[in-house]
């Protein structure tokens, strides 16, 4: 059976991507969490670049990684100068790993014109650099820069420079697609044609420019390599290296690659959305495997084949990666999301074929109006009991009203003007209906006093529920201030969030029925746990 070695490079090339830059403390956090999946290697980073880099290598002497070696990223020695003295190497050696990575061209075109040095002074630099630090008893890796572009130029001086490298002792050599533009065929080929010249163990380092950095990696896997570098969901400089959330799943799951044991395998999602929290980036749903819809159906055909046999229409089991299925419900919905979907959030629906019809429609018909439930559970739970024949609310809402006031203050007072909101609100709790006012900063705020106001009498429990975030989207643009407006709401009380829809042409109202759901699905809750 093949056997590769995985090579994480997301503290190194991972934060060349835009926008990403980890403290010492999260590149730490980071590295504990590639350790749990059992990737061999870590590059923590580049010692001879930056000071940040060199008190990370410090500090992570003292961590205690049971599966992943650290490793530290550098290049060749510098032209014309000598290993023993060059700043770059010596930094390498005082990192305090045992691995090591330097980075040397192996393109014609790059050494004469970017290094601007001789073709044979920079394969001097790549053999002294690997002997010496060979020398210092250290596991050296070489990445070999531009080499699918040099070997497509010039193949023999890069076949030259691998083997350079090999016969100066390299435990592998990294053959790196720097500009991410290479075919997988082309990969097949030089790599093909390396086998042919060395034995030395080789890797492969891929960008991502012709979204081909996973099809690239697989494509150097089937040819012999063994070492794969990649970063978590694929950051990395420009459009990113090669995704290892996609890669480790490939090789065992496809390619029946043990590369990680199946527990390691099963933390994939948790790591992925753990290092894009880290990055302060929103974890990118549709990545395949670990996205958030990775396995969410929409289509009523597909859930309906989804309950039949759970994988007609998935690839995998997510489980196995550590994701779970979804469904939504929505307009494209049938029957069997609405069953499941209950099914799901754990109601027992009496409901039959007539009423889970009717309940489609209606479902329809609100969404027609602006309401979606892909992303408000609560609401949707709130529908469904509703279409019981024998469900009495916690409360009935009978009338509001809002008044907002721009008010002239006496001159002697700070702010001149100020914005008055308030709200009456008359509710009917079993026979008894409460009329109540409250004034708030605004008159969402001010209809949420009043409500609690009336309901608190009743359920004083209700004091714990609080509003965390409140989100408007105007969905016809041109229609301007006369267009439909969408209201989110996310709840909490200290113990679980929830959240809720409402739609309206006015904005109050689209806010009141998202307020007034939240509170009703707690009271729902609360009392389910009373009976
Ligand atoms: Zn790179």
């Amino acid at each position: 059976m093949l056997s590769v070695q995985l090579y994480d490079t997301t503290l190194r090339d991972g934060v060349q991507r835009e926008g990403i830059s980890f403290s010492v403390v999260d590149k730490l956090n980071i590295a504990r969490k590639l350790d749990e999946i059992g990737v061999h290697f870590i590059e923590g980073g580049w010692p001879g670049s930056n000071p940040k880099d060199i008190e990370f290598f410090k500090k992570a002497q003292r961590l205690t990684l049971s599966h992943s070696k650290m490793a530290a990223f550098g290049s060749t020695r510098r032209p014309k100068a000598k290993a023993e003295t060059d700043a770059n190497l010596l930094a390498l050696t005082d990192a305090g790993v045992k691995v090591v990575t330097i980075v040397g061209k192996s393109s014609e075109l790059q050494a004469i014109q970017v290094l601007e040095t001789t073709l044979k002074e920079n394969l001097n630099m790549i053999a002294d650099s690997i002997k010496y630090l060979k020398a210092k008893g250290l596991t050296v890796f070489f990445d070999a820069e531009h080499f699918f572009n040099g070997f497509k130029a010039n193949p023999s001086y890069s076949l030259r420079v691998v083997e350079v490298a090999a016969e100066a002792g390299a435990d592998a050599v990294v053959l790196c697609d720097t500009n991410g533009g290479t075919m997988p065929d082309e990969i097949t080929a030089a790599i093909n044609a390396v086998k042919k010249q060395t034995t030395v163990p080789l890797g492969i380092h891929a960008h991502n420019d012709g979204e081909l950095a996973v099809a690239n990696t697989l494509a150097a896997v089937q040819a012999g390599v063994t070492q794969i570098q990649g970063t978590i969901n694929g950051y990395g400089e420009r459009c990113g290296n090669a995704n290892l959330c996609s890669i480790i799943p490939d090789l065992k799951l496809k390619m029946s690659i043990d590369c990680v044991t199946d527990e390691q395998l099963a933390k994939l999602t948790e790591v992925s959305h753990y290092v894009s929290e880290v990055a302060n980036l929103v974890p990118d749903a549709f990545l395949p495997y670990v996205g958030f819809n990775a396995f969410t159906h929409k289509a009523g055909l597909h859930v309906s084949g989804l309950v039949k046999w759970i994988d007609s229409y998935q690839h995998i089991d997510p489980s196995q990666v550590g994701n779970q299925p979804r469904v939504l419900v929505s307009e494209l919905s049938g029957k069997r999301n609405i069953l499941y979907k209950a099914k799901e959030l754990g109601l027992d629906l009496p409901l039959r074929g007539k009423e889970v019809q009717k309940l489609l429609e209606q479902v329809k018909l609100l969404e027609s109006r602006g309401f979606q439930y892909d992303n408000a559970d609560a609401s949707f739970e709130l529908l469904l009991h509703r279409a019981k024949p024998d469900y009495k609310p916690p409360f009935e809402l009978v009338d509001f009203m809002v008044v907002v006031e721009k008010r002239r203050r006496p001159p002697a007072q700070k702010s001149l003007e100020e914005m008055l909101s308030e709200a009456v609100v008359k509710v009917r709790v079993g026979d008894e209906v409460m009329h109540t006012a409250a004034e708030g900063n605004g008159p969402v705020n001010a209809l949420d006093q009043a409500l609690r106001k009336a309901l608190l009498r009743f359920y004083p429990s209700l004091a714990q529920v609080r509003l965390v975030d409140y989100k408007v989207r105007i969905l016809e643009e041109s229609v301007g201030t006369g267009s439909q407006v969408r209201v989110l709401i996310e709840s909490s009380d200290g113990v679980e969030e929830w959240r809720t829809v409402g739609s309206s042409t006015n904005i109050i109202e689209a806010s009141w029925l998202a307020l007034a759901d939240s509170l009703e699905y707690w009271l729902l809750k609360q009392y389910a746990k009373d009976c």
